[in-house]
């Protein structure tokens, strides 16, 4: 596995890829890798011939009062864990290298970059959309590879890459879980023991709620159901519990077509977000 720190190397490195014939996935993190990101590398190798992963903890995409210098960082084990996955090639830029000073340009996708979590995050989705489209230059993969825990982040960027005409092939990976059915995730450090306790509630809430939609419950009774069965868990606050049409995000009532509830909800200093399907009956 090699490590590049520069745009100039890692491009010349992938040309060389291509020009040996080798179909290239990219799989962008920000580090603090767990078994979710690895299983998006498992899905990238057996998709391609090469795969890259980045690791960058983006600026963009953290609000003013959010964990950006807090956010885990752990990158000899990181590189320790992409090794013995498999992985081929390591991006692994600093700030100046992807953003001069005077950096100004932004991507901005309405619609499915609206709502849920950027009502609560308002510069989360552009910052997101600007490294993806960022690096999706950067490394020109076939495919890139991103996980349906972030299921509206998944949403902005395959739009984002039909509407620019950029052409990579978007894969999702379905969410890898503790056994709990806690959804894995760099922010689960943060959980004090109490609070990992209660957290597996989120799944398991939105599973129960999924169920109910199924059984034809109206979806205004089963969200106040949901919400005071998180309160009652130990989660601190509900930010939303939105059941939405899977691939637009538009809000439905009714499982008359593939649906997804999206929630986030704060334990204690952590938020935590997942996501369920909801089959069409
Ligand atoms: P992050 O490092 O948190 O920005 O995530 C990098 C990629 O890993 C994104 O595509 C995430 O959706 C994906 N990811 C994070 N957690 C999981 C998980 N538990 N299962 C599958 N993919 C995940």
């Amino acid at each position: 596995m090699i490590i590049y720190n520069t745009k100039k190397e890692i491009r010349e490195a992938l040309a060389k890829c291509r020009a040996a014939g080798d179909q290239t996935g990219a799989v962008p993190t920000m580090g603090a890798l767990h078994e979710g990101h690895l299983s998006l590398i498992e899905t990238a190798k057996a998709l391609t011939d090469r795969v890259v992963a980045t690791i960058f903890v983006n600026p963009l995409q953290f609000g003013p009062n959010e964990d950006f210098d807090t956010y885990p960082r752990s990158v000899e084990s990181d590189l320790a864990r992409l090794e013995a996955s498999g992985c081929d090639l390591v991006f692994m830029p600093d700030r100046a290298e992807l953003f001069p000073p005077d950096f100004s340009t932004k991507i901005s996708v309405a619609g499915v970059g609206e709502d849920h979590c950027a009502i609560s995050r308002p510069q989360f989705f552009d910052g997101v959309a600007t490294i993806v489209t960022k690096l999706l230059l950067v490394l020109s993969p076939d495919v890139a590879v991103f996980g349906e825990k972030d299921y509206q982040q998944l949403a902005v960027i395959r739009r984002l890459v039909r509407d620019l005409d950029i052409p990579t092939s978007i894969v999702g990976v379905p969410t890898v879980r503790q056994a709990d059915g806690l959804a894995m995730s760099s922010r689960n450090q943060y959980l004090a023991a109490a609070e990992r306790d209660a957290a597996p509630a989120l799944f398991v809430t939105l599973t129960r709620a999924a169920e109910k939609l199924q059984l034809g419950h109206d979806w205004s009774i089963v969200q106040g159901w949901a919400t005071a069965r998180l309160i009652d868990a130990g989660f601190s606050s509900v930010d939303y519990i939105n059941y939405v049409d899977a691939s637009s995000l538009a809000h439905i009532d009714r499982a008359n077509r593939p649906g997804r509830i999206l929630a986030a909800a704060w334990i204690g200093k952590t938020r935590l977000i997942d996501n369920v399907p909801v089959k069409e009956t």
